[in-house]
């Protein structure tokens, strides 16, 4: 009898622990689905706001104007990011969060996140290095993009808390097990900022922890970036850890497996200095790190590297002849690297000088009879492969890595990439915003209000392109695809515009017959690269 009641007793038990449990995972669901349409709400707003903040620093404005729409659209993006980064939260949280494993190359992957930071850390007077593993294949199978998150992060918090010396990335191998085909790839992320009290290093990883509350006031953030970290090396078998030091710098450290690609495997570097071998290449940078890598890299393409680490030095070191080109950064201390070659110039007419400059610094264009090349830093290394292979054929020619336009949009965009557009938006201040970029790129698009204002106008007019709204009222983006899609007339090409921004809703439009996405708020960059896209295949 006791036994039975007992026996009652633990199935009921069990049946509320199910029930309790199906109760979470439903409230966890809710969650998600609150969060993906708050975040929803929230862009397309954002869209209409950061857009015509875009449009207005497009205009001529003075000085304290532009600062006040660069603050507006600097606010803007830093929103975005912490409305990104709960969205990521809460996806993870709910166990949405999966690998997408692709083909990749390694190299452009951190080169591709570098160059996101090259402009703040010159602004700031950083450096900005990094090193891959000369015996890294360099061409692997993983998620990329969730790499890149976690690079992105762990870089962009490295930037934020520096205020001197240098940032540097490190990859580097370990081949684990008997399984040939997969390595753990190790980063290190080091910097030279703030650091963070030992006692705080344990809670770090924790959702919505900072240092401490004066964080938030001075350097922004939602302390959900090194959570999300977490998560996303676990998911792609690694572990995160760090090491700190205040007033000295920070180190985080990952892991992550990768597989080695077969279709090209062991491709190492794509450099071959041919004839060049035994050259001798002077170095000048006062950043000891960066002279390491230099000296490594040079050593690998077989050349002969001899380090300086000031101007003083270098010309010390020129005198005793020999050198066939000399490679100098342009910020140091006491001589900078125009005065170097100022002086190198004046004995020696002929040797190739190539300057690492940095993004935004404009003295370079000032003395472009001094050097053969210019090179922005971070520099890829595979065009330091190529200047020094051209400087020492000399060849002398100003390589315009600059970055920074003057002017994203121009009217001549239209007649360089012609194309009939149709816009399908409902909301007003979205359609205002982008019939006013497409007509500054000099395109005069139709405009429907919905999806049965589409297909009316399908009827009567042909269109290359049509971007397409996903909600709207009568018929929503999504059905009126698939009706054109349906149907024997000529197709065009379909983009959706969206401020739904998870994985789930671009497949959802691709599903339905789209072409392409773009998400709100929209960027003018991902913009003008469709329209231009576009326009080559027709
Ligand atoms: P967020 O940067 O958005 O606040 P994170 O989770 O990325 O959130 O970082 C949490 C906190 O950890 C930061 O607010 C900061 O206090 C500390 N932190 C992270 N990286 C560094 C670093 N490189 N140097 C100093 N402090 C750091």
């Amino acid at each position: 009898m006791r036994f039975h009641n007992l026996y009652k007793f633990f199935c009921k038990f069990q049946q509320q622990e199910q029930a309790a449990r199906e109760e979470a995972e439903k409230a966890n669901q809710a969650k998600s689905i609150f969060l993906a349409t708050m975040s929803h709400e929230i862009r397309t707003p954002m869209n209409g706001v950061l857009g015509m903040a875009s449009l207005l620093h497009e205009t001529s404005l003075n000085t304290e104007q532009a600062e006040y729409v660069e603050t507006i659209r600097n606010s803007g993006e830093t929103l975005m990011n912490v409305i990104n980064d709960v969205l990521d939260f809460s996806k993870i949280e709910s166990g949405k969060l999966d690998l997408d494993p692709h083909e990749f190359n390694l190299r452009h992957c951190i080169e591709e996140v570098m160059d996101l930071f090259a402009g703040k850390a010159a602004l700031n007077g950083i450096d900005l290095v990094y090193q891959i593993g000369s015996d890294i294949p360099l061409n692997l199978l993983a998620d990329s993009m969730r790499l890149k998150q976690v690079l992105i992060n762990l870089i962009g918090n490295a930037v934020k808390f520096t205020h001197k010396g240098e940032i540097f990335l490190d990859v580097s191998s370990n081949r684990r097990g008997l399984d040939e085909e997969l390595i753990e790839l190790v980063f290190q992320v080091k910097d030279t900022g703030i650091g963070i009290p030992q006692e705080k290093l344990t809670d770090l990883f924790n959702a919505f922890t900072q240092v401490d509350s004066s964080t938030t006031r001075k350097y922004g953030g939602s302390g959900l970036g090194l959570a999300i970290s977490l998560r996303q090396v676990e998911l792609m078998g690694g572990e995160i850890s760090v090491k700190s030091k205040i007033n000295e710098g920070t180190s985080f450290y990952f892991g992550i497996q990768v597989q080695i690609s077969h279709q090209q495997m062991f491709h190492h570097t794509r450099c071959f200095m041919t004839a060049k071998e035994g050259k001798r290449i002077l170095v000048v940078d006062d950043n000891q790190t960066n002279r390491k890598i230099l000296q490594m890299q040079l050593e690998q393409w077989h050349l002969v590297p001899v380090m300086a680490s000031s101007a003083a030095e270098a010309l010390l070191l020129l005198d005793q002849k020999g050198f066939d080109l000399v490679l100098t950064d342009m910020q140091m201390p006491e001589m900078d690297g125009v005065q170097l070659a100022e002086l190198i110039r004046a004995k020696n007419a002929l040797l190739p000088i190539i300057l690492l400059s940095s993004i935004g610094d404009e003295t370079r264009n000032k003395y472009p009879h001094l050097f053969n090349f210019v090179l922005t830093k971070p520099v890829k290394q595979q065009q330091l492969c190529s200047v020094i292979q051209m400087g020492l054929e000399q060849q002398f020619h100003v390589l315009e890595t600059q970055i920074y336009k003057a002017s994203l949009m121009n009217a001549e965009f239209a007649s360089n990439n012609p194309l009939r557009i149709l816009v399908a938006e409902d909301n007003l201040i979205n359609q205002k915003l982008i019939v006013r970029i497409l007509n500054k790129l000099g395109y005069e698009p139709v405009v429907a209000q919905n999806g049965m204002e589409v297909l009316a106008l399908l009827l009567i007019h042909t269109f290359d392109l049509i971007l397409m709204d996903v909600q709207m009222p009568e018929l929503d983006g999504l059905e009126t695809t698939r009706s054109i899609r349906s149907t024997d007339m000529i197709q065009p090409v379909i983009i959706a515009m969206t401020a739904n921004a998870m994985l789930e809703d671009k497949e959802m439009c691709l599903l339905a017959g789209m072409d392409d996405y773009l998400s709100k708020p929209l960027h003018i960059e991902s913009l003008l690269s469709v329209l231009s896209g576009i326009s080559e295949k027709l």
